[in-house]
């Protein structure tokens, strides 16, 4: 596997391979990798891209600055990891080679941004599409790869890509999940081994929303009694419960068509904050 940590020579090698045929797929991630971010890598391949992986943790779109600090790095961990799951390239820069100087650049995206993550975490989706944006001119993939996990962000990642005509098409990735049902991310990284068994409430408060909203109950019903059973648990904290149109996100109170909806939730354990969707 190739690495670099510097732009310059990373767009002269993927322009040579481009010249030579080779068609680019790109996952970006933050690194801590786990089996999900593999599964990104794996969906490249599996679309017979030269498969470029970045690993940034990018600083502008952390609103908390606790929680980049504490938001784990395991680079040595994540480079044995691309190389066994047969990642072509890795881009891991540093922070001055994205940010050499303090960015200005801000991006609003209207009710796709308002609501949700973008609610809870101000200016984290102008931060996502300043990085976004950024690699993608760094790059020039022809090909990108987006987990359903941050579903918000796979539609704000669209609507970017459309309103900035970037020549390339976006996968989404269904979310690679534990054995028991907790979605993988690199946040659980940060559970003691007790939090990690509480974790799995907000997955099962997805299922039970679901098998609620299917026997005809209404969001505003459910969302109240789900919030009492999480907050039970001292350490837990339901920050958000959403039915939303997959598309548009604008919040729902029933599911009024068969695969229109998603169904997000965000909350706390401890002070490590996590998110989960199910599309319905
Ligand atoms: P992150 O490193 O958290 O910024 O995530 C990088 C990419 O991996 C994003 O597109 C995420 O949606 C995706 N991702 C994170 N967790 C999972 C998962 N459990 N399954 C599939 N994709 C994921």
């Amino acid at each position: 596997m190739e690495i670099f940590h510097e732009i310059k020579p990373l767009k002269a090698f993927l322009r040579e391979k481009n010249k030579a045929g080779f068609v680019i797929g790109f996952a970006p991630t933050m690194g801590a990798l786990h089996e999900g971010h593999l599964s990104l890598i794996q969906a490249s391949k599996n679309a017979g891209c030269f498969t470029v992986c970045s690993i940034f943790v990018n600083p502008t779109q952390f609103n908390n600055p606790d929680d980049l600090k504490k938001y784990p790095r395991t680079l040595e961990a994540d480079i044995a990891m691309l190389k066994a799951a047969g990642c072509d390239l890795l881009f891991a820069p540093g922070a001055a080679e994205i940010y050499p100087a303090k960015s200005v650049t801000t991006f609003e995206f209207g009710s796709l941004s308002n609501t949700m993550e973008g609610q809870f975490r101000p200016g984290h989706f102008s931060g996502v599409a300043l990085v976004v944006s950024k690699l993608f001119h760094i790059v020039e993939p022809q090909h990108a790869f987006f987990g359903q996990k941050d579903w918000q962000q796979f539609t704000i990642i669209r609507q970017l890509v459309h309103d900035l005509n970037f020549n390339l098409t976006l996968h989404v990735v269904p979310t690679l999940r534990e054995s028991d049902g907790l979605a993988m991310s690199s946040r659980n990284k940060r559970l003691t081994e007790q939090q990690r068994s509480k974790a799995i409430a907000f997955y099962k408060a997805l299922m039970h929303c679901q098998f609620q909203l299917a026997a005809g109950k209404s969001m505003t019903s459910i969302q109240n009694e789900i919030k009492d059973t999480i907050e039970q648990d001292a350490e837990l904290r339901l920050e958000y419960l959403y039915l939303a149109d997959r598309e548009n996100l604008s919040y729902l109170n029933h599911v009024e068509q068969p695969n229109k909806a998603v169904l997000c939730i965000a909350g706390f354990v401890g002070d490590v904050r996590l998110i989960d969707n199910i599309l319905l």
